[in-house]
């Protein structure tokens, strides 16, 4: 099976592939998540992306869009995968789905996690990364890390918790945002025309889920919707 999943950043869609992930054993390709990893290995592409990534930026197009598609075309993503952060503009969406077609391996579901932008935002300002994965949030008391000393932890596993450097500056998650939203060139316009290209086609499962309910309703929604 090979899922795309949208949502603003913040909307929980990092937290919902996990949870894919654990149930299908797909593959998870995270975008932002490789360039922070070629930012700690310190190669080249992690040089020139974290230059983007701090301000909030799009890494441009040339690197990004070559990034994915050889990153799709790997082994492990032979049975199938999650694709999370990727496209973010139409000229990503119509270089994936030219992709897609020509390695036949068509896309199977499409998840679109709503939510408002204040809400969004709110829960960025507040997002805190836990070394054990845990999702953590001082935004949602559900999962709100507990202050020790002058330090936070996980309330799940008491390892101190530690903030993304593009989440703790205000001015970044207001351009990351507004790429989101900008329904010409962003992310809103990349995820229609994914929709545009799914409505002729109805073996593709296009799943549409409000991102305000908790962690577990949201999960929930979505096996049900993939029949599992
Ligand atoms: P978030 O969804 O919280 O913004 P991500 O971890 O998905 O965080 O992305 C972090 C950063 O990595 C983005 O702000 C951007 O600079 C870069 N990035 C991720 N995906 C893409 C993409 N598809 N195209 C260009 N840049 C990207």
């Amino acid at each position: 099976m090979r899922i795309l999943i949208f949502g603003p950043n913040g909307s929980g869609k990092g937290t919902q592939s996990a949870i894919l992930v654990k149930k299908t054993g797909l593959t998870h390709i995270e975008s932002g998540g490789i360039f922070r990893e070629h930012a700690k290995k310190g190669t080249e592409l992690g040089k020139k992306a974290k230059t983007y990534t701090d301000q909030g930026q799009l890494v441009p197009d040339e690197i990004t869009i070559p990034m994915i598609v050889d990153r799709l075309s790997r082994s492990d993503c032979a049975n199938g995968w999650i694709l999370d952060g990727f496209p973010r503009n139409p000229s990503q969406a119509m270089a994936l789905i030219q992709a897609l077609e020509q390695g036949q391996t068509p896309l199977d579901v499409v998840i679109e996690i709503r939510l408002a932008r204040e809400v969004a935002k709110a829960r960025l300002m507040g997002r805190a990364t836990c070394p054990n994965g845990h999702p953590n949030n001082t935004a949602i008391p559900a999962i709100a890390p507990i202050k020790s000393g002058n330090q936070l932890i996980c309330a799940k596993c008491q390892q101190p918790v530690t903030v993304r450097q593009d989440d703790i500056d205000e001015q970044a998650i207001d351009v990351r945002l507004n790429i989101y939203f900008d329904e010409q060139n962003g992310t809103v316009s990349a995820i229609r025309a994914v929709e545009s290209w799914a409505a002729n086609r109805p073996d593709v499962n296009v799943i549409h889920v409000d991102g305000e309910g908790d962690i577990q309703a949201i999960s929930e929604t979505i096996a049900a919707a993939l029949g599992r």
